[in-house]
């Protein structure tokens, strides 16, 4: 015979559920409050943060199986930022997301968008946040493309580590449902670290988690996240909360924007943004600037660019490796020459050699007076 799910034998008084074997008492409990039918199945947005590392844990105890997804944008690239740079080395070089599944032990899918996402980097209805971070549009596309996921393979809802009043513009009250609306996945969509503040959804309904076992946080504070970690044992995770996004960098976003202006449109492609983060970028003309690296680590980043563009390596004194990004001409590769020698260790010698390389590995020696403090404008430096 069977209830709600439940399927008992009268003979041994025993009930089996899809969890395992109870009493009759157990068994009943067990029932009313999940409705094991079936097990519910969710997909977790894992940004690699602390919030959806402990959004995923109240629902994965609820004995929901959760599987989680992490969209790779281009612009959240923390552990290998982390691995060029000397003084980052003790960092870790991890990718968050993959260390967050693991912790929890599932799997995690990760879905590269960076040609999707463009459009919601270059047009967000929703408008920027402090910097050229779209949050609001951000999160309804991820949201959307969470939707088809579950749509595609049969999973019952989605899961955000979302918390009401946590970021200015899209984890505002007023926001949450406009991620919901606006990326069709309406009250599929829970978020546990927030629910008690929210109208309950399909899951608190369907009783697949129970809406007591979730959190009513709220507001910008860390702490309550923080006790939560404690509870659970976490340590070593993420830090502050989705930091490892570029796009709300003052400095990157500064560089993405004068990278639309030199190209006269919005548009970029991913070796682009990945640069956008390493060494100085200075501008002196419209039409091309110079990234110069800020130490070994960055040089050899950088040096692997070398087929996509010209280069200059200092000859003569030790100094720093540069790029050119734009169409330049000798003049424009003397006054670079000029920029990289204001940064070697000849800045105060007459002159410094250096050695130009196109990007089809010809090259030529070049001899020229490094740039002097008052021949370089502030405003160079982008
Ligand atoms: S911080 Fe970046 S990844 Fe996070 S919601 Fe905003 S734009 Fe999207």
């Amino acid at each position: 015979m069977k209830i709600r799910g439940v399927r008992y034998s009268l003979k041994a008084r025993e009930y089996t559920t899809a969890a395992g074997v109870y009493p009759y008492n157990v068994a009943l409990f067990v029932a009313n409050a999940h409705q094991m039918d079936k097990q519910a199945k969710a997909l977790a947005l894992i940004s690699g943060g602390l919030d959806s590392l402990l959004a995923t844990k109240v629902v994965l105890d609820e004995g929901v199986h959760v599987e989680g997804v992490n969209f790779f944008t281009g612009f959240c690239v923390e552990g290998h930022t982390h691995a060029i740079r000397k003084k980052d080395r003790e960092r870790p070089k991890r990718n968050n997301a993959l260390w967050v599944a693991e912790q929890l032990g599932i799997k995690l899918h990760i879905v590269d968008i960076v040609d999707e996402y463009k459009d919601v980097v270059f047009n967000p209805r929703h408008g920027y946040g402090a910097n050229m971070n779209p949050c609001l549009d951000c999160k309804i596309f991820m949201v959307r493309k969470a939707r088809e996921w579950i749509e595609q393979r049969g999973f019952d809802f989605v899961i955000t580590g979302e918390v009401v009043g946590q970021r200015p513009k899209s984890q505002r009250k007023q926001s949450m449902p406009i991620v919901q609306h606006e990326s069709g996945i309406e009250d599929r969509l829970l978020r546990p670290l927030s629910a008690q503040n929210l109208p309950p959804t399909l899951a608190e309904r369907e009783g697949w988690i129970r809406r007591e076992r979730m959190h009513g946080f709220s507001g910008r504070s860390r702490k309550p996240q923080m006790a939560l970690a404690a509870h659970y044992g976490f340590a070593d995770y993420a830090q502050p909360a989705g930091g490892c996004c570029f796009l709300t960098d003052e400095s990157y976003s500064v560089k993405l924007r004068d990278l639309w202006d030199a190209r006269g449109a919005r548009q970029y492609e991913l070796d682009d943004i990945m640069l956008l983060k390493v060494g100085r970028h200075i501008r002196p003309a419209p039409h091309f600037k110079v990234i110069v690296a800020r130490e070994e680590g960055e040089g050899n980043f950088l040096s692997g660019y070398r087929k996509q563009y010209p280069s200059l390596t200092i000859t003569s004194h030790g100094g720093p490796f540069a790029l050119l990004d734009g169409a330049v001409d000798d003049d424009d590769v003397a006054l670079a020459a000029r920029i990289v020698g204001r940064y070697s260790q000849g800045r105060d010698a007459p002159f410094i050699e250096l050695e130009y390389r196109t990007t089809t590995g010809e090259t030529r020696l070049l001899r020229v007076p490094p740039l002097t403090a008052d021949q370089m404008p502030a405003d160079w430096l982008i």
